[in-house]
């Protein structure tokens, strides 16, 4: 059992909390995260005694949003126990730094200007490396089920006849969601939810708009930076009104998450001059309101401590 380690994050935190969001916070973050991934579990074996005659299985874990604290346990224990792990681009530094020195690591993303590895090549790294004995995690970015390519992964493994088990991970619409501080439903505003890929909506496919153009319901688009104009069109197009909600959040959950709230009509103009870098997630719907509210009261308690402040530098 590793309770040390979880214990001293706790307290850790504790003591990093009035640090947050400075340059100190995350660098002992960092530390931590190595000096955790340090310390081999008691109760496991070694490294090197841990396959060989014994069958190799592939994990396919989800790593969440990027902050290293929505990890769940079960996938940091398994990070932990791993022979081999196979990533992807959005899984961050601090995630990987719980990976023991020694562990065969496999960049498999995309790299800048480059394609990522292909599909098959991915399947294949698996069924290889299982096929040696290996404890494999293939860590992929949010939850792997949420347009993470799990399905073909799934088929090559079950195809090889190689065990396997998933692990979900907190996908990006829960945590932009989450640190913008609303809900991704609410029953006075969405009774319906939908994750979609933006990448339909590229030459020659278009979206069902009238079958999204919906009043209760939230609408979650995925890889959808570059498409922004033609989502706002194509749903006031189908009927949504022009002051319709939506709002866009990059690099969900990280210290350096940023987020436009706008109109299906004005968010194109919003984001020309406000550019958003990658990986960003669009959030249409009624729910978005809530962080206009927010923000608004916000800004208000933020004007009314000032205010006591500046009342307070009067009388002393
Ligand atoms: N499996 C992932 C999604 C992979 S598709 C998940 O469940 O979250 C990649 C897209 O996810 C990106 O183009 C972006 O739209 C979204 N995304 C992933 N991480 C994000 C983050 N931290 N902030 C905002 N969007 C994110």
């Amino acid at each position: 059992m590793r309770r040390i380690p979880s214990l001293m994050s706790s307290r850790l935190e504790a003591v990093l909390r009035p640090w947050r969001g400075r340059p100190l916070h995350s660098l002992a973050r960092v530390a931590f995260s190595w000096w955790a991934s340090q310390c081999p579990p008691s109760d496991e074996p070694a490294a090197a005694s841990r396959h060989g005659d014994r069958d190799g299985r592939v994990f396919l874990v989800g790593a969440g949003s990027g902050d290293v604290e929505l990890l769940t346990l079960k996938a940091a224990r398994l990070l932990r126990e791993a022979d081999a792990v196979v990533y992807d681009r959005l899984v961050g530094d601090e995630i990987l730094a719980l990976i023991p020195a020694g562990r065969e690591r496999y960049y498999v993303g995309k790299s800048r200007g480059h394609h990522s590895v292909a599909q098959a090549e991915i399947g294949a790294l698996l069924v290889r490396l299982a096929g040696e004995g290996k404890r494999v995690v293939r860590l992929k970015g949010g939850d792997p089920g949420v347009f993470g390519r799990m399905g073909e992964e799934l088929a090559t493994l079950d195809g090889a006849g190689i065990g396997r088990e998933i692990v979900p991970g907190i996908t990006a619409a829960s945590a932009a969601c989450a640190s913008m501080g609303i809900p991704l439903t609410d029953r006075g505003h969405a009774q319906q939810l939908r994750l979609i890929t933006a990448q339909q909506c590229r030459e020659g496919g278009e979206p069902d708009w009238p079958a999204l153009a919906r009043r209760d319901e939230t609408l979650v688009f995925y890889m959808g930076l570059s498409r922004v104009a033609p989502i706002c069109r194509g749903l006031r197009g189908a009927g949504l009104p022009d002051d319709w909600p939506i709002m866009l959040v990059a690099n969900a959950s990280l210290p350096e998450q940023e987020a436009l709230v706008g109109t299906l009509a004005d968010m194109p103009e919003r984001l020309a001059a406000h550019p958003l870098p990658s990986p960003c997630l669009i959030i249409v719907g009624s729910v978005v309101r809530l962080a206009e509210v927010r923000r608004l009261v916000d800004s208000e308690v933020m004007h009314a401590i000032e205010a006591h402040r500046e009342d307070a530098d009067i009388y002393h």
